[in-house]
Formats: structure tokens, sequence, C-alpha cells
């Protein structure tokens, strides 16, 4: 599984993470998928959310339902293909045990650490593809996409693609 970040995704991961920072921020990703590759065009966050520094909770029948009727309407090409949220500890980009209670096959599950920064790094890929990291101003960040395509597999780090983010530097 291929995931593709596209440019208002990212700047709203960065954004909308800094703004709640040190909570966590959760919310929606927008886009399109079929089994080999996703699109995430949008990242909309969870007014409804309620943040605590270890973890986030809201309404996710109410707010999907509403979402869901919403892209139904007015952008028939989108559809909601998961979730995504931050994680505010270092050595935190896995999904924790609560995490995976929430997640099904066959969607995509964001999960976007941020922490205080040591030092400052242009955005790049780790390795194999799969996890995307840089600074911005103060904070370090590090983003990995989790998912499975059978309810038996364990959540794997999907490939990313977000040729906006490679090479950019968050200079302050
Ligand atoms: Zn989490």
């Amino acid at each position: 599984m291929k995931v593709y970040i596209l440019e208002n995704a990212f700047w709203n991961f960065l954004l909308s993470c800094i703004e709640v920072y040190p909570q966590e921020c959760l919310g929606l990703l927008i886009g399109s998928h079929d089994k080999n590759k996703a699109v995430v065009s949008h990242a909309v966050v969870f007014q409804s959310a309620e943040r605590y520094k270890a973890g986030v909770h809201f309404p996710r029948e109410t707010a999907h339902n509403n979402v869901i009727e919403f892209l139904d309407q007015c952008l028939p090409h989108l559809k909601i293909i998961g979730d995504f949220h931050s994680h505010t500890r270092e050595a935190d980009y896995r999904p924790s045990g609560e995490d995976q209670e929430g997640m099904v096959e066959n969607q995509v599950y964001i999960i976007v650490q941020i922490y205080k920064k040591k030092k400052s790094q242009p955005w790049r890929y780790n390795k194999d593809g799969t996890l995307l990291s840089g600074t911005v101003g103060d904070f370090y960040f590090k983003i990995g996409s989790w998912c499975k395509v059978l309810p038996a597999e364990p959540f794997k780090l999907a490939e990313i693609v977000c040729p906006f983010a490679a090479g950019f530097r968050g200079v302050k």
C-alpha cells in the first residue's frame, strides 16, 4: 500500500498538531483509495474531539455520518478513508493498544508524532519510505501511515509519498 499525502493535507497535519500541542489532535482523512494506493486530499480536524495529553475522544458515529452526507452531496469523488491523530511523546510513533481497538482493515491511519525539537532537520523519508520526518519552528514531526488489508494481519507502516514535504526546511 502506498499513501499519497497531498499538499493541503500535509499542511493541515502540521498546523492542527501545533495548534493544540501539548494535547493531541484528531481528525478525518478525506480522499480516495483502492487496493494498492490511497490519496489523502484533505485532513479535517474534529471540532467535537475532547483532547487529553494521552488520547483523544470524539463522537465517531455522529461525526462520520454528517461528513459522509456532506461529501455525498458536495464532493462525491471524495470519501472518508481513515483518520489521523497526533502523539506528543518521543519514541511513540506507533498506534497504542487503544488506538488499534478503533482501527479496521482497508482504512488509513496516520499518526503524526510531534514534540519539541532538539535540533533542526530538513524533511526526509526514512530508508524504506514509510516514515516522513522533519522540523518546523520549535517542533520535530514524524508522520507514519498504518494499515492492513486482512482482519487477521497486524497493522503495518505503508510507504508514504509526499513530494511537497521532502526537502522542505522549516527553519526558524
Ligand atoms: Zn494514539
